[in-house]
């Protein structure tokens, strides 16, 4: 894409309008540094120099049966990961509290493994449910599903 063609899509986001799919596609032929001016010019238009902190604990670790290279929590491999099964509401709720008086306003739990049990995932929702964890901080959990 070139750099008139970049500077029309980014004039038509800055003006509240979708680019399409196949332009999206297309920006990645872009000059690096004629996609990142534009992309911060859209960053400042939007967003100026605020940012929103979120943050993730592990609920679940270790243990997985799956095998993905890169993670320390599969059992396929030998790591020094902790391994610990679902958290009690109330360790959860304690992060999220220690989260929200550092400011954080997203708390999410991700847990190993390809999909959460039964048992777990009803802590989850129990948790989720809890009013004392909701008023902390919005809260996520995270695997295969998510739930807000
Ligand atoms: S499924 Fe998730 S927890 Fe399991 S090995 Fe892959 S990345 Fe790690």
């Amino acid at each position: 894409m070139n750099l008139h063609e970049l500077i029309k899509l980014k004039n038509m986001v800055l003006n509240g309008q979708d680019i399409s799919y196949h332009d999206a596609i297309h920006l990645v032929e872009s000059d690096l540094m004629d996609l990142r001016e534009a992309a911060n010019e859209i960053r400042k238009f939007y967003l100026k120099d605020s940012f929103d902190i979120c943050s993730i604990i592990n609920a679940k670790s270790g243990s997985c049966s799956e095998d993905c290279k890169f993670c320390a929590q599969s059992s396929h491999f030998n790591s020094s990961e902790d391994i610990y099964e679902f958290l009690e509401h109330k360790q959860i709720e304690d992060m999220a509290k220690h989260n929200a008086k550092k400011g954080v306003l997203r708390f999410s739990l991700v847990t190993s493994g390809k999909r959460l049990e039964q048992k777990d995932l009803n802590k989850a929702i129990k948790s989720y449910k809890k009013w004392s964890i909701k008023q902390y901080s919005q809260i996520f959990f995270v695997n295969n599903f998510i739930i807000y």
